[in-house]
């Protein structure tokens, strides 16, 4: 029985990305690898139809937060103002970034899971004109919520502020509006797109990376430098390369699947079904259907089950669910259904959440 992961990335793989795993030994200054790796930033682009003259991949070797620490430490400048938006745990990441990077930021929080209103972010524009860039998550994993990008993109737009964009568990599943405000969106290999974890990338605007530091805030994670050298077909340091063979194979998969809206219908397909059950046996969900994404969903545990009860009765019939994160911990558990989830496994889930809830 294979086991089906549940969890917000790593997911479960497809036998076609399983099966050009690892891939060809390849050193990563032969051409072989650049080749490879020219075709990865260019089926990056490709999932969003966007312009290789104004955009570019930037390949990341690291989980989802290099990518993230990658955007903020390079696109806010030395005389820029950032504002952070944070309605969990990853908004309040990207604040940690700014900090620790000594960016000038301030940041607008709400509770875990509340709605971002796009005129209060507007009137806060409006009293700090120093402020240059807004960073916020497009999915915030720690609830499910998708937050209105459209929205804040319009606020964006008005201020002439650019948005830095969290799309590490969003990109390839859910719309992205690449209008002039955005600059970038960080990713992952192991999240909507199916890949392996180890390799994390920024799709920048060509335009932002001159508005980088001049004195880059950190070594390894300098985006302009990456960008620069993989323009150049070359590569700073020694890359992960097997994730690149990964992710080649899982974005050829899902082109020939029919791009990120087929990924989105699927996904929703399939979280609505896991909706019907658990809302059947009376189970809670933390926000509405319209609220979530299509990625994940969080639910509310019910009363006199623990999470890790719930957790080990469902991974002894191969279904590992996720906890909620910090004061969440005791009150909910969540459920992604990204990854390579065949029909025949959504019913065999059913059939696991019916016996675990009664
Ligand atoms: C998964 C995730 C990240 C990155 O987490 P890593 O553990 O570094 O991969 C960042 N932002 C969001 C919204 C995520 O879901």
């Amino acid at each position: 029985m294979r086991t089906i992961l549940l969890n917000p990335g790593p997911v479960t793989l497809s036998d076609a990305v399983c099966n050009a795993l690892p891939g060809p030994d390849l050193c990563h200054r032969e051409p072989e690898f650049f080749d490879m790796q020219d075709r990865v930033r260019e089926k990056l682009l490709a999932v969003y139809d966007l312009d290789p003259a104004h955009w570019a991949t930037v390949l990341l070797s690291g989980s989802g937060t290099a990518a993230m620490e990658a955007m903020i430490s390079s696109l806010v400048p030395e005389d820029g103002k950032l504002l952070v938006i944070e309605n969990g745990v990853y908004g309040e990441r990207l604040s940690r970034i700014a900090e620790i990077h000594g960016i000038d930021f301030e940041a607008l929080n709400y509770a875990w899971g509340e709605k971002i209103d796009p005129d209060i972010v507007a009137d806060f524009f409006t009293q700090h004109t120093d402020i240059s860039h807004l960073a916020v998550v497009q999915h915030e994993t720690t609830t499910g919520r998708l937050n209105d990008i459209p929205a804040l993109l319009a606020v964006c737009k008005k201020a002439g502020v650019r948005m830095l964009l969290d799309g590490v568990s969003s990109f390839g599943a859910e719309a992205i509006d690449y209008t002039e405000s955005l600059d970038a969106v960080a990713a992952t290999a192991n999240k909507c797109l199916h890949g392996i974890p180890g390799l994390a990338f920024v799709i920048v605007r060509r335009s932002a990376l001159e508005y980088a530091p001049e004195l880059p805030r950190t070594l390894y994670l300098n985006l302009p430098r990456y960008c620069e050298l993989q323009d150049q077909h070359s590569v700073p340091f020694t890359p992960a390369v097997p994730a690149y063979t990964g992710l080649e194979a899982a974005l050829d998969e899902m082109a020939e699947q029919g791009g990120w809206r087929s990924r989105r219908n699927r996904y929703r397909q399939l979280s609505g079904i896991v909706e019907n059950k658990l809302v059947k046996m009376g189970v809670v969900p933390l926000m509405t259907t319209t609220e979530s994404s299509c990625v994940l969903r969080a639910w509310r545990l019910p009363s006199g089950m623990t999470y890790q009860q719930l957790h080990d009765n469902l991974k002894e019939n191969g279904f590992i669910i996720y906890a909620g994160q910090g004061g969440f911990a005791a009150e909910m558990f969540r459920i992604s259904t990204m990854g390579d989830i065949s029909d025949d496994d959504i019913n065999r889930l059913i059939q696991a959440l019916e016996q675990a809830l009664s």
